[in-house]
């Protein structure tokens, strides 16, 4: 860390420190009553606004296209923080450049990693922005469910007037995310056992490929904060050609660059391999569209592989 990012990062903390206490400790004023939920993901707002229903307010900070891993907090932002009565963000550093921000707010109201009971088991190793797993939880449908439980959790126990819709509404979402995981099951089985590798832009996949038995292979690590060099373009390159893989992806995320000079240096190589099509890896799409939606993004993402590896 840069001496000038410090000074900067220590100004900021300074400013929200003030800001918060100007505006002492009472409840943030809502006019309709509803539970105001502020989420950093799309993905986390959209378990919040399922379960939560009609009882509350959600909004996510992190809208299509937004990369997470280097989000930082806006001055909007901070007013949303500060004006949600609960904070849920995905945790495991990725929001990497939010900690001390959820540190601030974190004094103030509850501000709710949904991983942070996640079993130590169920997390992959290898960290992140200083963490030591990797934070793309959401890609295995079955242990994103655990978030929604996490979430249901925390609804009841700051309003517990609405327990009962808050239970009904997470047990049908969870009912629905065991279909999508048994749909991604059935839809990837097709992909024959040697096609079974997935090579995108960054690592966001480890936990899909786990779950769902493909390969994955990531030009950049865990974080788009980490640079990739010619190096790493190279050893992809002759990935491809040796293995013969037919498709690579790029991301809604992440700029297109890297992964398209993959497919410039297979082809110097003599093998053709396609872009399969664009998947939504750290942000869904947009709202109003089937991707803008956990179900939709996970949907789109899993026909869009098969389509290309089968
Ligand atoms: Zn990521």
């Amino acid at each position: 860390m840069t001496k000038r990012f410090l000074h900067i990062t220590t100004l900021f903390v300074l400013m929200i420190s003030v800001v918060l206490t100007g505006c002492g400790t009472e409840p943030a004023a809502n006019d309709s009553g509803k539970l105001q939920v502020t989420a950093t993901t799309g993905m986390i707002a959209d378990l919040a606004q399922r379960v939560g229903g009609e009882h509350v307010e959600v909004s996510a900070l992190m809208g299509p296209g937004i990369d997470p891993h280097l989000y930082k907090a806006s001055q909007g932002d901070i007013q949303k923080l500060q004006q949600a009565d609960i904070v849920l963000y995905n945790g495991l550093h990725l929001e990497g450049k939010m900690q001390e921000v959820f540190e601030q707010i974190g004094k103030q109201k509850p501000v709710v990693a949904v991983t942070d009971q996640f079993a130590e088991s169920s997390l992959i190793a290898s960290g992140v922005g200083g963490g030591t797993h990797d934070p793309h939880v959401w890609f295995d449908v079955k242990l994103w469910s655990g978030a929604l439980d996490r979430i249901e959790a925390e609804l009841i126990k700051n309003d517990a007037a609405h327990q009962a819709d808050f239970e009904k509404n997470a047990d049908a979402y969870r009912e629905e995310l065991a279909e999508l995981d048994q749909y991604a099951r059935e839809q990837l089985a097709q992909i024959p056992r040697e096609g079974r590798v997935l090579v995108t832009a960054h690592d966001a996949f480890g936990y899909f490929g786990k779950a769902y038995d493909l390969e994955v292979v990531g030009l950049q690590g865990l974080s788009t904060d980490s640079e990739y060099g010619l190096k790493d373009v190279q050893n992809l390159v002759n990935l491809l050609v040796e293995r013969k893989i037919k498709a690579v992806f790029v991301e809604s995320s992440v700029p297109k660059k890297a992964i398209e000079s993959v497919v410039k240096g297979a082809k110097a190589k003599g093998h053709d391999v396609k872009i399969g099509g664009e998947l939504f890896s750290d942000a869904m799409g947009s709202a109003g569209t089937p991707e803008g939606t956990y179900p939709g993004m996970v949907r789109h993402n899993v026909d869009t592989i098969v389509k290309a590896l089968k």
